[in-house]
């Protein structure tokens, strides 16, 4: 299925000549997370892990830093209806998650009905279905609703933590033991770390990892 989204033209990034969607080049000029001689869970290199709120996650997983070139593919992602950025962002984070205890079910984060209505799709579910569909996993799109928040912008620290809990709400609680959390990016960890202790609330010995395509290191 991914292959199928990978027309073999341009490189989607340099546009130079390319049998795959990302050219050698600019996959090599990619930093991954991914190291043999490191946990994969990020929440376990106190370098990265510093970077991210993560009170109620167990573990986080990504395939780099947020930085040229995921950020393009990021950007590109949520402006265009290109899904081959989708494509090759589940291409690279399935191949650096080899031996990774999968969980029994993907929990795209929601966004609002008004950005669905102007996107058309959520990225994050079309991320969860990419990087589910080789791994044989269940997506869960109704767990959580996004409500339309006031804009964070004027307000202080805490009224910004306040808004963003009152924009997400759990409504349907997962019935299995091991999630993961969909988001394409993490910036502070905020957003996943008030939908992750909503889902501790209700089911205190769930196992709450966050998978998400890059994590910005520097505030
Ligand atoms: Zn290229």
């Amino acid at each position: 299925m991914l292959k199928r989204l990978l027309p073999n033209l341009a490189c989607i990034l340099c546009n130079q000549h390319s049998n795959s969607a990302v050219c050698d080049f600019c996959k090599n000029d990619t930093a991954f997370f991914y190291d043999p001689d490191k946990p994969t869970n990020l929440l376990h290199r106190p370098e990265i892990a510093r970077h991210v709120k993560h009170s109620a996650i167990d573990g986080l997983y990504a395939i780099g830093p947020y930085q040229w070139p995921l950020n393009q593919l990021l950007l590109r992602l949520k402006t265009s209806r290109d899904m081959r950025p989708a494509g090759v962002m589940a291409e690279w984070f399935v191949c650096a998650m080899d031996d990774m205890c999968l969980p029994d079910q993907l929990l795209p984060v929601p966004i609002t009905y008004w950005r669905y209505f102007q996107r058309r799709y959520n990225q994050s579910v079309e991320l969860a279905k990419l990087v589910g569909q080789p791994l044989n996993l269940p997506i869960n799109t109704q767990w959580a609703r996004r409500k339309s928040a006031r804009q964070q912008t004027g307000l202080n620290r805490q009224q910004r933590l306040q808004n963003l809990r009152q924009a997400y709400e759990v409504v349907n609680t997962p019935p299995c033991a091991h999630v993961a959390i969909v988001d394409d990016v993490i910036t502070t960890g905020s957003t996943v770390d008030v939908l992750a202790k909503q889902l501790r609330l209700r089911h205190p010995h769930i196992k709450i990892d966050v998978w998400t395509m890059a994590v910005t290191l520097a505030h």
